[in-house]
């Protein structure tokens, strides 16, 4: 897709080999949406967008097998994690974008001391690093206009605290062809009809979404505290892993945490 142009009755998208005319669109276009840039939804990112660096390092699965336990994810608090994949061990360091700078070297020095601890020289085998962009979800951003709903990441769905996108991308995905099917069954595309796509976003992932940024605020802004809380209370570390293995709703475990402990918790729900 190379351009879009929108009109009063129709929207117009431009590909190398052709055009295609609808009554609306829906961009599904990552992170860059051009439909989201091209229908003015949103020119560029604010503040809440996060920069994640990213190798696959080629080993022996002998040697990943050293380096990280078959189906474990190695994550370090505030950002940076590894897994194994089949012959490639993947890398990544992220964090948001104001607190970013010097990313490389940050990179390569967290690839240094991962080096160091497992006794694997990973720094010589990282033949290419890629940067990519993740929005940080739980804001209120516009994601919808005349004949134009934005999805996943275009639309800024993703877990503030690990980073995660797939699940909202699906969900949202679900949501945007349903709420298109009853624009076409109306023939209304107005910017007032389609914010029922909003709405059932907000019902389905919404406040979770929130939740996790209070979590995610809470935790990288307090990391010894955190840390150290969640060394003490076993049965706190439990839920918090049910949490990031999407077991347990951040909402959930954002108010068990406040029942459990009152006082430092209130924070979580404060934000
Ligand atoms: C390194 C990294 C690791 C991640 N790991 C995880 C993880 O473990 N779990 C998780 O839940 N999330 C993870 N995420 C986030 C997750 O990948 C995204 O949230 C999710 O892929 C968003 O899906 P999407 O369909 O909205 O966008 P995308 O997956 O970015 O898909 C957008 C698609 O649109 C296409 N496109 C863009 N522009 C155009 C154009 N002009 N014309 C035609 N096509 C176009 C792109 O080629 C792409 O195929 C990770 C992200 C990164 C960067």
């Amino acid at each position: 897709m190379k351009d879009i142009k929108f009109s009063k009755d129709h929207v117009e998208v431009v590909t190398p080999i052709n055009r295609y005319q609808a009554r609306m669109i829906v961009g599904s276009d990552g992170v860059n949406s051009v439909v989201a840039r091209k229908s003015g939804i949103r020119t560029r990112w604010g503040s809440d967008i996060s920069l994640c660096l990213e190798t696959e390092v080629e080993l022996d699965d002998a040697l990943i097998a050293e380096c990280v336990e078959a189906g474990t994810l190695e994550f370090y608090f505030r950002g940076p994690g590894m897994f194994p994949k089949r012959g490639r061990l993947s890398v990544g360091l992220g964090g948001p974008i104001s607190q970013m700078r010097g990313s490389r070297k940050m990179f390569m020095s967290f690839v240094k001391a991962i080096s160091l601890q497992k006794k694997i020289n990973l720094t010589d085998r990282i033949t290419r690093i890629n940067s990519n962009l993740i929005p940080l979800g739980g804001v209120n951003r516009k994601i919808h206009d005349e004949r134009v709903i934005l999805t996943g990441d275009a639309a800024g769905f993703v877990d503030p605290f690990l980073a995660e996108g797939l699940y909202y991308a699906i969900k949202s995905g679900e949501i945007a062809a349903y709420i298109a099917a009853l624009a076409v069954e109306n023939n209304n595309f107005s910017r007032e009809f389609l914010a029922g796509y909003v709405t059932k976003c907000d019902d389905a992932f919404g406040s979770d979404l929130k939740a996790a940024r209070r979590f995610a605020k809470f935790a990288y802004g307090n990391i010894d505290r955190s840390l150290k809380i969640l060394r003490s209370d076993k049965q706190m570390f439990l839920k918090y892993l049910e949490t990031v293995r999407g077991d347990m709703t951040y909402a959930d475990f954002n108010k068990w945490c406040v029942l459990r402990s009152p006082v430092t918790f209130l924070k979580l729900i404060s934000g």
